[in-house]
């Protein structure tokens, strides 16, 4: 048996844009939770969001500070609680964690789309136990988290840690491909280099896609895409962006998919889906409006479709980052101990950088 300690060391956000590693206690095991020894923990956009105090009052995320935040991790079963037996999980098991804390019982959760469970979320979601863990639960920039056994993925062995934590996302996009139906000798469009769009790009490719394009306004960036696989990049900077794409689809894309968040982009997509096509929106604009011509949907019989989170992908995203099918190696751009999450936080930001994912080892 592993010795747990009392107290640990943890990232904590205790005002706004201001994180302090300090010692904490250790959680204690509610029935049917599983202590994790967290090794590796993602920084992304929300986690700036969440630091800054952008949701605190439309989500309650963070409910009060402090707070630790941290959600794309990957880590060790150290101890099993009230309930949980070595049948369920074994000590030592490698893991990812989903985030949220679904019903089961509710018609979402019945029907197999447990992300968007109708009991969590909203105004008393949190006082009934269906927490969003980094969100308004505590996270995993720790040595160890507590987490309910139905949320834990098994990681494949040859996976290192920083890889399964990109796993995390792997499935978020894979869900995103999911929903765009993309079939063998499909033309996709990726809008957005970010580390979605990247991961988008690679699943498309392996899900059979003859050409990938990738758009963005990133040198860098763009040429990593084509580096993964993009068969080709166009530059948003440059004249008439959606002309070229139309050029290098033939007069469009099967399947688009958004990942940069911008209402640009969504007007992009729709511009260059072919008749017939889907469009799949997988970025947030935050609530930003976005002015549209309608009559392009209806005459060009497009498909329009969102998608969030993850649902029924992260085993498989976790499969083919084993496989070689994503890389997620490349996606790592740099790596803190937790004892400098500042630096980290920091250099994630900078956009001199261009981080793709800043990965913290607690
Ligand atoms: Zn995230
Ligand atoms: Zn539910």
């Amino acid at each position: 048996m592993i010795e747990i300690p009392k107290t640990m060391r943890a990232a904590v956000t205790v005002a706004w844009n201001e994180v302090r590693v300090m010692e904490v206690p250790v959680p204690a095991l509610r029935p049917g939770e599983v202590l994790c020894r967290v090794r590796a923990c993602g920084i992304c956009g929300t986690d700036l969001k969440i630091m800054a105090g952008v949701f605190a009052d439309s989500k309650k995320w963070p409910r009060e500070l402090p707070f630790i935040q941290g959600h794309e991790w990957s880590g060790e079963v150290v101890a099993l609680g009230p309930g949980v037996t070595q049948e369920d999980i074994k000590i030592g098991d490698r893991v990812v964690g989903e985030s949220h804390m679904f019903c089961g019982t509710c018609r979402m959760c019945q029907e197999g789309n447990y992300h968007m469970c109708d009991r969590a979320g909203g105004e008393k979601a949190y006082e009934k136990g269906f927490y969003l863990y980094g969100h308004d639960a505590p996270g995993a920039f720790a040595e160890y988290v507590a987490r309910p056994l139905s949320l834990l993925y098994r990681v494949p062995e040859s996976l290192s840690w920083e890889e399964a934590a990109i796993g995390n996302q792997a499935a978020v996009a894979l869900h995103l491909a999911d929903r765009g139906d993309i079939k063998a000798g499909y033309k996709v469009v990726v809008l957005g280099p970010g580390h979605l769009g990247l991961l988008s790009l690679q699943i498309a490719k392996a899900m059979g896609a003859t050409t990938v394009i990738v758009t963005g306004r990133d040198d860098q960036r763009l040429a990593l895409a084509r580096e993964l696989g993009a068969d080709y990049t166009v530059d948003i900077r440059e004249d008439a962006p959606e002309r070229r794409i139309l050029e290098l689809t033939g007069g469009g894309a099967d399947v688009v998919l958004e990942c940069a968040g911008t209402p640009e982009a969504v007007c992009t997509a729709l511009e260059v889906a072919r008749k017939g096509g889907k469009v799949v929106l997988g970025g947030l604009t935050g609530g930003k409006q976005v002015a549209i011509d309608p009559d392009k949907l209806v005459l060009k019989e497009l498909d329009v479709r969102g998608s969030h989170a993850r649902v029924n992908s992260q085993t498989r995203a976790l499969e083919m980052i084993a496989k070689g099918l994503i890389n997620a190696r490349k996606l790592v751009s740099f790596t803190f101990p937790l004892e400098e999450i500042n630096k980290a936080y920091n250099t994630f930001k900078d956009r001199n950088n261009r981080a793709i994912r800043v990965i913290v080892q607690p």
